[in-house]
């Protein structure tokens, strides 16, 4: 029988097939784009996924090459009403800004230094399984279509995810109605003062990262970004922008038989608290741990992957959907917005539960 095979090589699918060549399980990763994403998309790397990454090496390069991010403010009305200090948790590794093309290509690079590389323009489009395999169909460039066995396959492909639809595994959730409207912006000169922050609007929020001093990302629910800039800040170009839509999902079972989901193909939440790639690649890294074990032996450890990863993404997605209304002032949210920052001020155990909830830091990472 074939090697693991695991489906999509964005950051999810490049962790798992990371995690299981360090681990020495061979494996095969497959992504039916021809070249790798090259948009930005998430812009933090928490400390918990440095953690999980550092025997990869892939930790030190994102640390050399990324900005490490130690405050983070709540502002209303232009003031600044809570700081967090994202170090105070005493984490082995800071909160660190990076463009996810980058991301993925440091675990690219890792990747290949074990001879694995991402077959591109190669997509899944059916799969079965027995008790002991897995059989995808694999449509290759030129219409080539292969039929590929494999002892597990980790479905990593995205939020549409074609092995979700294929086993009808439900994604219930809801989705906020109105566009978020997302810029990567570079200015003049830089931007000194705050790394980052959220600032609450009557109807709305605004969220502001720096990659850089003179290169930010914007998100705004309240109007174009390009309005709501830092203060001082005046624009040489914007490389992306984008509108998109929030959804707060979790798959109902993250596991079926010898085929296992992470990542977009299992969850879905706003990018507030900066989780999704992050939560991604921790479902790699439990899936790589327990599919080892699999392989040498005990089969009933990958329905262990779906008990332990369920119950962790689904709380992920509550947290991050209860932050995300309340930043948004929704109803009687808003309410809570009012009072929250100030609450938090004063109250240590609750900024530590926020500042553990941003830095992925809001749950062990459970192996069994
Ligand atoms: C506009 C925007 C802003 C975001 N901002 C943030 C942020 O600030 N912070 C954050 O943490 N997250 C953010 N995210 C979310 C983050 O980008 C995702 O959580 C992350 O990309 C998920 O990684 P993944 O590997 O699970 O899925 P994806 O990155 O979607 O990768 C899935 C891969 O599977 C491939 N694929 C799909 N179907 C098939 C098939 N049938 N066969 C083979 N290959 C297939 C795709 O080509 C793709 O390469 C943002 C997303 C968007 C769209």
């Amino acid at each position: 029988m074939g090697p693991i095979l695991i489906v999509g090589a964005g950051p999810t699918g490049l962790a798992a097939a990371l995690f299981l060549s360090v681990a020495g399980v061979a494996c095969r990763i497959v992504d039916r784009a021809d070249e790798p994403a090259q948009l930005s998309k998430a812009l933090a790397v928490n400390p918990r996924t440095l953690e999980l990454l550092e025997p990869t090496g892939v930790s030190a390069r994102i640390m050399a090459e990324g900005r490490p991010i130690h405050h983070f403010q709540l502002r209303r009305g232009g003031a600044v009403v809570l700081t967090m200090d994202l170090d105070e948790l005493g984490a082995a590794y800071p909160m660190t800004a990076l463009p996810q093309a980058r991301t993925e290509a440091l675990l690219a690079e890792a990747l290949a230094a074990y001879g694995v590389h991402a077959e591109r323009g190669v997509s899944l489009s059916d799969l079965s399984q027995t008790v002991d395999k897995v059989v995808a169909v694999l449509a290759h460039p030129g219409g080539r279509v292969e039929t590929a066995e494999t002892p597990l396959l980790f479905a990593a492909d995205g939020a549409h995810s074609r092995v979700r639809h294929v086993l009808d595994i439900g994604f219930p959730g809801s989705a906020f109605p109105e566009p978020w409207r997302l810029v990567d912006v570079r200015f003049e000169a830089p931007v000194e003062g705050a790394e980052g922050y959220v600032e609450l609007h009557p109807h709305g929020l605004v969220f502001a990262l720096a990659f850089d001093p003179a290169h930010w990302r914007i998100i705004s629910t309240v109007g174009d970004p390009l309005n709501h800039l830092p203060a001082g800040a005046v624009v040489k170009d914007v490389p992306w922008a984008s509108d998109f839509h929030i959804s707060h999902r979790i798959a109902d079972t993250l596991a079926v038989g010898r085929v296992a989901l992470g990542g977009d193909a299992a969850h879905l939440h706003s990018p507030v608290g900066a989780r999704g790639m992050n939560l991604g690649i921790e479902d790699a890294y439990v899936f790589a741990h327990i599919a080892k074990e699999v392989l040498d032996g005990a089969p009933e450890r990958l329905q262990d992957y779906g008990r332990l990863r369920h119950v962790v993404d689904k709380g992920v997605v509550q947290r991050i959907e209860a932050i995300s209304r309340m930043a948004r002032g929704e109803g009687l949210w808003s309410v809570v917005r009012e009072v929250a920052p100030h609450l938090a001020g004063s109250l240590p155990p609750l900024r530590r539960m926020m500042e553990q909830t941003v830095c992925g830091l809001d749950h062990a990472v459970q192996l069994s």
